[in-house]
């Protein structure tokens, strides 16, 4: 009685391939997510880009690096529009089965008997999902200039997908603008958070934060610049480049050119106490000792004063960091 279902179930044991088509946004870019567990970066490829600069065998992530062969970076609304298509699939399979089965039961029920039984197989319309649109456009986009492959990210990229490129002065303006971006969320920072104390802490945790890593965004691009114009030098000493006097001496070594060559007295001295400052807030809590008064010649404070740092000092921070790596790149 339920041979053709019984024959479609044995046919359904094997493995079965269900393709479905993916679909790119507006702008042509094809969704992607990290396969990494702790990281499911989204992102967008330009969709000719995946099919001809993105290898098999290997995929960056555009955030953390992890690679992967290119079959992996579907994203979770993908994978679940595709198991959605295959389900519809295999009930379609399975309904058509039981109702042949249906039908040749009923044509064997002779038309006069006295007590007719009929089967009716109940297959309501398939309803086939096709993926979710794919997601919006992501206002950030990036052409690598070392393969040309187009992508697209929310935030920060440090890789390029298809080539794994790391683009230093990319890295550094991105987190020169992010820290800006940050500042001007500031007033918005005060105005959402309704306990003062905590709108306070934050603001104040959001403005530390930025000169501190406005430094570091610095160091790490002198220490990419520094790498690849001078392969054949040792390898300076770590975090030299947080030092702004060690730093300028090592280019004056290589280049015969320092800092003082790029910037004003006045700026270099800004920088100093700047980069000091640093020192006191990733060390010392932000607290003043002797030393910082000494490297810095920032006499506006006593040992064993915190620091007070301000918005505008962090953007000139930033403007002057801009200035010299420009120069130094250029
Ligand atoms: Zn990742
Ligand atoms: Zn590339």
């Amino acid at each position: 009685m339920f041979d053709e279902l019984l024959r479609e179930l044995k046919r359904l044991s094997e493995t079965q391939r269900v393709s479905v088509p993916l679909h790119s946004d507006a702008e042509g870019y094809l969704d992607r997510e990290c396969p990494a567990q702790e990281c499911q970066f989204d992102f967008k490829v330009f969709e000719e880009d995946w099919r001809d600069k993105v290898r098999n065998e290997e995929v960056f992530c555009p955030f953390c690096g992890h690679t992967a062969p290119s079959d992996q970076w579907h994203t979770q609304e993908q994978v679940a529009a595709a198991k959605e298509v295959a389900v519809d699939q295999l009930q379609g399979r399975i309904n058509t089965a039981m109702k042949r089965d249906a039908d040749q039961w009923n044509r064997r029920q002779h038309p006069d008997a006295f007590m007719r039984i009929t089967m009716k197989v109940d297959s309501r319309p398939q309803h086939v999902f096709l993926p979710n649109m794919a997601a919006e456009p992501m206002r950030l986009k990036i052409t690598c200039p070392a393969c040309a492959c187009r992508y697209a990210v929310i935030g920060a990229a440090f890789f390029c997908p298809a080539c794994g490129h790391n683009a230093a002065d990319l890295m550094f303006t991105q987190s020169i603008s992010g820290i800006r971006n940050a500042l001007d969320a500031l007033p918005g920072v005060r105005a959402a958070i309704p306990d003062r104390d905590v709108a306070e802490t934050t603001v104040r945790l959001i403005i530390e934060n930025g000169l501190q890593n406005a430094i570091t965004a610095f160091q790490r691009y002198a220490e990419v610049l520094y790498a690849t114009r001078y392969p054949s030098l040792p390898a300076p000493r770590r975090n030299v480049f947080q030092n702004l006097s060690e730093g300028s001496s090592l280019w004056h070594a290589a280049s015969g050119k320092q800092y003082s060559d790029y910037v004003t007295t006045a700026e270099l001295n800004a920088l100093t106490r700047y980069f000091q400052q640093r020192h006191l807030l990733a060390h010392r809590e932000g607290l003043v000792d002797a030393d910082y008064i000494t490297r810095s010649g920032d006499t506006s404070y006593r040992e064993g004063q915190r620091l007070v740092v301000r918005d505008a000092s962090v953007r000139e921070c930033l403007s002057l960091i801009e200035k010299l790596a420009s120069s130094i790149a250029s």
